[in-house]
C-alpha cells in the first residue's frame, strides 16, 4: 500500500496548482541535479507580438495577408501574432477565405504551403537556408525572433516578432541554483534570442536552432553523464524530451495536449516557480514517509 505521507503530498502538490500524475514522481523530483527548460512558452510568455513588417517588392498588407493565411493553420504562438496583426491592418482580405493548398508545418523551421499557385514559405533562416534561398544580412543582426516570407523562391520581407520573460522565470531560476541544480535552456528559436534571454534570467548553459531531435539528443547525452533530470516544455514539439526526462514536466495552460498527456507532472498556471514549488513539496513528502 502507498504510505498516507504521499497522499499528503499529492494533495499539497494540488492545492498549489501542480498536478503529479503518480506518488513515484513525489521521489524522483528531489533527486533530480538538473533542469532542462524549453524557452517559448514555458519561460517567456509565448504571447509574441508583431513589432515591425520590412518588405521588398511587396505591400505591407499583401505580405502579411499572405504570411496570415499561412499561419491561419498553425497553432504557433508566432502564427496568433500573425494572424492578430493581420486582422487589424484594415481591408485585410478574410483570412478564413483564402485558399491554401499542399501546407506543411516544419518542425523547428515554420511553413510552406501554396497559395493562388505560389509556394509561399514563412520561417526562420533554417528555413531558409533548407530552401537555399538568401535574405538581408540585416536579419542577421536582429535580437528579437523573426519570420521571414519568401514568394515561389524569392526572399519578399520579414517580420519581427517579440515575446516577453514571465515575471517569476528569474527568481525561479535564482531558487534552483540555491538547491544546486543545474539549470540548461534547449530552444528552437534563434541562438541570438536564446542567449539574450539565457543572460537575463542567468541560466547556465543554453543552446537555439534546435530542432526536436537536437533537444532529444542534447537531454540523452545529459542522460548518458549521469544527471538526473527534469524537462519542463510547452509545445507540440517538446513530446519526446518530456518522455526522455526522469521528471517530464508539462506547462497545462498552454502547453499541447501531446506534451501534457506525456508529462508526469504539470504546472496548471504555467508559472516556472512551480517547478521548485513541486521540488519542495517532494521533500516535505519524504520527510514524512521516510
Ligand atoms: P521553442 O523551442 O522556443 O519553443 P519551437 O520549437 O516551437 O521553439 O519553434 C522553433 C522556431 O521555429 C521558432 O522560433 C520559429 O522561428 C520557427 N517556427 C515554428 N513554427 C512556426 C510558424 N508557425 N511560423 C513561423 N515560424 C515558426
Ligand atoms: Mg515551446
Amino acid at each position: 500500500s502507498i504510505p498516507l505521507g504521499y497522499f499528503g503530498g499529492i494533495g499539497l502538490a494540488s492545492k498549489n496548482g501542480i498536478l503529479f500524475k503518480g506518488s513515484n514522481f513525489l521521489d524522483v523530483i528531489t533527486k533530480i541535479d538538473t533542469v532542462v527548460m524549453d524557452k517559448t512558452g514555458t519561460l517567456t510568455k509565448g504571447v509574441f507580438k508583431v513589432q515591425k513588417v520590412i518588405t521588398k517588392n511587396y505591400e505591407e498588407k499583401e505580405l502579411v495577408s499572405l504570411a496570415a493565411a499561412l499561419e491561419s493553420k498553425s497553432t504557433h504562438p508566432i502564427a496568433t501574432a500573425i494572424i492578430q496583426y493581420a486582422e487589424n491592418l484594415s481591408d485585410t482580405a478574410n483570412l478564413s477565405e483564402t485558399a491554401i493548398s499542399d501546407l506543411e508545418e516544419i518542425a523547428g523551421h515554420g511553413l510552406k504551403g501554396i497559395i493562388d499557385g505560389k509556394v509561399i514559405l514563412a520561417g526562420n533562416t533554417s528555413l531558409f537556408k533548407k530552401f537555399n534561398i538568401s535574405y538581408e544580412q540585416a536579419v542577421d543582426e536582429i535580437e528579437d525572433t523573426v519570420v521571414l516570407i519568401a514568394v515561389d523562391q524569392q526572399y519578399a520581407g520579414y517580420l519581427v516578432i517579440a515575446d516577453e520573460i514571465k515575471e517569476d522565470a528569474k527568481q525561479a531560476i535564482a531558487d534552483l541554483h540555491a538547491l544546486a541544480i543545474k539549470t540548461v535552456m534547449l530552444s528552437g528559436d534563434r541562438e541570438s534570442v536564446v542567449s539574450r534571454v539565457a543572460t537575463i534570467l542567468g541560466i547556465e548553459s543554453a543552446f537555439g536552432d534546435l530542432l526536436p531531435e537536437n533537444k532529444v539528443a542534447h537531454v540523452e547525452g545529459l542522460k548518458k553523464s549521469g544527471r538526473r533530470i527534469a524537462f519542463i516544455g510547452d509545445g507540440v514539439n517538446d513530446a519526446p524530451v518530456v518522455a526522455l526526462a526522469d521528471a517530464g514536466i508539462a506547462m497545462g495552460g498552454l502547453g499541447s495536449d501531446a506534451t501534457i498527456e506525456t508529462a508526469d507532472i504539470v504546472i496548471q498556471n504555467d508559472q516556472p516557480s512551480k517547478i521548485v514549488t513541486a521540488i519542495k513539496i517532494g521533500k516535505i513528502t519524504r520527510s514524512i514517509v521516510w
